[in-house]
């Protein structure tokens, strides 16, 4: 509980730096990115001092780059939470989740008999589970099995660590690397990541977090160096029905086009 309330205070730390700062950040870079580029270009293409003006402009620009995607982080959407069945959710996606993966990843949906219902936005359901995906395909680079699970989780049966209350589980899990203790301890930190530059921003997992969180939810992982990973995501049970229209959502909006 203490791990989750230091997390939630990082998020909204994080929400507020991005608030405040991104934004006059952002503009006073673009008068350091026009300076450099103006100096690199009297410069002539030769030498150490464009050498040296071509080495700022670089560093300025991954700086424009962070500053763009704390901006983008820190103006989502407000959710637009309405009755969700999780396992209708996860049967929908599996398509697209298969072109996205490959062949060499298997694909398991295993959805409980008389799921509950949850209260969530269902957009962030999905791109929540294509996150989890992805960081699956990016952790089983010899391939391996993506098991998508949701299941009832009663007020006998729940987990020790998680509060009071009925959660409908869905869990992400993989056959690939694991994490070792220090990454799954700062997992969920906005901008942590471990992957190569261009190939992670470190916000897949928070953004995860924070709608979870939002949703009145819980997180947990559970990760085995060799192994594998389980992303287990917990969301509490509604007693309202999906729309009907919610329901059609997605071949209403194709009948569209
Ligand atoms: P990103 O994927 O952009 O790095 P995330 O917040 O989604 O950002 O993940 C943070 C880090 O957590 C990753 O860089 C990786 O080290 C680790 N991670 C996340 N998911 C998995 C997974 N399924 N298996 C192994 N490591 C993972």
């Amino acid at each position: 509980v203490e791990q989750q309330l230091i997390q939630s205070q990082k998020m909204e730390a994080v929400g507020q730096l991005t608030g405040g700062i991104a934004h006059d950040f952002n503009k006073m870079l673009t008068v350091v990115i026009g300076n450099l580029d103006s100096l690199a270009r009297a410069l002539k293409g030769t030498g150490r001092n464009f050498d040296r003006a071509q080495m700022a402009l670089t560093g300025a620009l991954s700086c424009a780059e962070l500053t763009r995607r704390m901006l983008a982080f820190a103006r989502r959407q407000p959710l637009q939470p309405s009755a969700v069945n999780l396992g209708e959710v996860s049967r929908n996606i599996t398509k697209l989740l298969g072109r996205t993966l490959g062949e060499r990843i298997q694909i398991d949906v295993l959805v409980q008999d008389e799921l509950w219902n949850v209260l969530a936005d269902p957009a962030q359901v999905e791109s929540s589970l294509i996150n989890l995906a992805v960081n699956a395909r990016d952790a089983m680079h010899e391939g391996g099995t993506l098991t998508i699970e949701t299941r009832n989780v009663g007020r006998n049966e729940r987990d020790a660590d998680l509060p009071e209350g009925e959660f409908v589980l869905l869990s992400v899990t993989d056959t690939g690397a694991g994490m070792t203790p220090d990454v799954l301890e700062r997992a969920l930190e906005p901008f942590f990541t471990t992957k190569r530059m261009g190939h992670g921003t470190g916000l897949g997992l928070s953004m995860v977090y924070g709608f979870v969180k939002q949703s009145g939810g819980h997180v947990k992982i559970i990760s085995t160096p060799g192994r594998g990973t389980s992303v287990r995501i917990y969301l509490p049970r509604t007693d309202a029905v999906p729309s009907v229209a919610a329901m059609l959502g997605e071949d209403l909006s194709l009948s569209g086009q």
